[in-house]
């Protein structure tokens, strides 16, 4: 069998690995693309500056859970520290680790390596069987299975700012992009997420800024903090691979109501009220931080360890209702810990609160128009309004597929051919759950690609982190090995 793998980062090499170690015959080849020079990394965890940190824990950066300490040991045995103030690892590490374990795999006779960015798909369909053409700029070749891992697509532009001189479009690589700003600038940041807080480090730690920092965001002021959790959670989580696999061996649908009971009696057994940090904690302001902080608010903590559990199993759970209760359950349910998704780490809450304090940045709500005016500068509003230097942009990654198939030919090309089709409202792409299969009106369900990462989270949902990104991934190269007895 030929397979191709589009993007070697976390998840395409977690798919390489996945079907490595579980196939039987020598019945196999695999072509790996990947457009960067540096792999497997992907844009978290590319090279740059050291002041990009994780936004976890080391130990809740690898899936399976009984391989949780990984990488935190392979730090240990590498004499990688974590930052001495945030106490989280750099992202680069995280690289360093994934090529020290790719190796192996890279190095057999039947994995080629292309350097070359793919920029286009074609199918066609013969007695059943699927055929994939792929093309690059240089090469054209064809495959029986596609694993397609291209992973995040670009930052949004949502003030149409793109080619105005002084907006910074991507912070990354923060080392390049950010090193030549003058320490007299006045600089505007767009969002207050983990790209913003990398930005806000870098600047902190290597310039001598003489302005503040404005941070421009939506209602919310910044994610709130991350409390460590005193006990262990992982005797109080209870939804785990095992009860899933169990509830639906004896139904053909996770049962919604056993599901609410279930994750309300582990908070109540626990002593905790699933809807209390929710209630507390929603708006996000620094000063809910500030109250978290100094009352070491545990009933948060256990929340916020609870929903890292929770997303590794989120979408095997709410693939796994029935249509109308995932709605239920989206809706009604899933806010209590949904919320807490992309939280800020402790150590760089603290850091913030302080620079705060000091007068160092300030955070403006309500952001509803940048504009450049007749001096070259920028002017911000939000509540308040202010002028800018330059404009650093942290505001999110594109998913809506038109948006992101105008810029990526690849995209463009699996579009235009009705490869694919958009899911929700124009955003994230349709595919099947496990197996993330595009879905199209033209092809139905395209049974030998699958396509993973954020532009699938509208089925894989809360795969914004790298245990979900490897557990579909691992699980991909287990059907196809299975599937075709490879
Ligand atoms: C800025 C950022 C920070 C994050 N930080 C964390 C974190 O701290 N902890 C955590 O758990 N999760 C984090 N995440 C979540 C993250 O998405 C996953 O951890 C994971 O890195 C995603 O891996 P991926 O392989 O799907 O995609 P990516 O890492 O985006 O990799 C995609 C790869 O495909 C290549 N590629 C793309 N298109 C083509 C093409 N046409 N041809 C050839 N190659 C191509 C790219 O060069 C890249 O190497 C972060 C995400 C982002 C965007």
């Amino acid at each position: 069998m030929k397979i191709a793998i589009v993007g070697f980062a976390l998840s395409g090499f977690s798919f390489l690995k996945s079907v490595i170690d579980n196939k039987k015959s020598d019945n196999i080849e695999i072509d790996v693309y990947e457009k960067a020079s540096e792999y497997p990394a992907g844009l978290p965890y590319e090279d740059d500056s050291l002041d990009k940190l994780l936004n976890v824990d080391s130990d809740e950066m690898i899936y399976p859970r009984e391989n949780k300490d990984d990488f935190k040991n392979w730090m240990k045995d590498n004499n990688k520290k974590v930052d001495p103030i945030e106490k989280m690892a750099p992202r680069v590490y995280f690289a360093s680790f994934l090529k020290d374990k790719a190796k192996d795999y890279i190095d057999l006779p039947f994995v080629n390596i292309i350097n070359e960015e793919v920029t286009d798909i074609g199918v066609s369909i013969l007695d059943n069987k699927e055929i994939y053409e792929l093309k690059t700029r240089y090469r054209k070749s064809t495959y029986d299975f596609i694993f397609l891992a291209s992973g995040a697509s670009f930052y949004q532009d949502p003030y149409k700012l793109s080619g105005e001189e002084s907006y910074i479009e991507s912070p990354y690589p923060l080392r390049d992009k950010l090193k030549d700003i003058d320490n007299d600038s006045s600089i505007a940041v767009i969002g207050t997420s983990a790209a913003s807080t990398d930005v806000f480090r870098y600047l902190m730690n290597n310039k001598n800024l003489t302005k503040p920092i404005n941070f421009f965001t939506g209602d919310n002021e910044y994610k709130i903090v991350d409390i460590p959790y005193e006990g262990n959670i992982y005797d109080k989580y209870s939804l785990d691979e095992a009860r899933i696999k169990k509830a639906l061996s004896d139904n053909e649908f996770i049962d919604l109501d056993v599901l609410i009971k279930r994750i309300e009696k582990d908070f109540s057994e626990n002593g905790f009220d699933l809807r209390y940090a929710y209630e507390t904690y929603k708006d996000h302001s620094l000063d809910l931080s500030r109250k978290a902080i100094d009352e070491n608010d545990q009933a948060l903590a256990f929340c916020e360890d609870y929903f890292m559990q929770f997303t590794v199993f989120a979408a095997d759970i709410v693939n796994n209702l029935r249509p109308q209760d995932r709605e239920i359950f989206m809706d009604k349910y899933y806010k209590y810990l949904i919320f807490l998704g992309g939280k800020t780490p402790y150590e760089s809450m603290k850091l913030i609160l302080k620079s705060y304090d000091e007068g160092k940045i300030d955070i403006i709500t309500n952001t509803h128009s940048i504009e450049k005016t007749s001096d070259g500068k920028f002017f911000l509003k939000g509540d308040r309004t202010a002028n800018a230097d330059i404009v650093i942009n942290c505001s999110g990654i594109e998913t809506n597929l038109s948006k992101v198939s105008e810029k990526i030919p690849l995209y463009e090309s699996l579009l235009s051919k009705e490869m694919i089709m958009a899911d929700k409202d124009g955003d994230f792409i349709a595919v099947s759950w496990p197996r993330l299969n595009p879905l199209s009106k033209k092809y139905g369900c395209l049974r030998n690609i699958s396509i993973t990462g954020m532009m699938v989270s509208g089925t894989d949902i809360d795969n914004n982190d790298a245990r979900c990104i490897q557990k579909s991934a691992k699980r991909i190269g287990k059907i196809l090995v299975d599937d075709y007895n490879l």
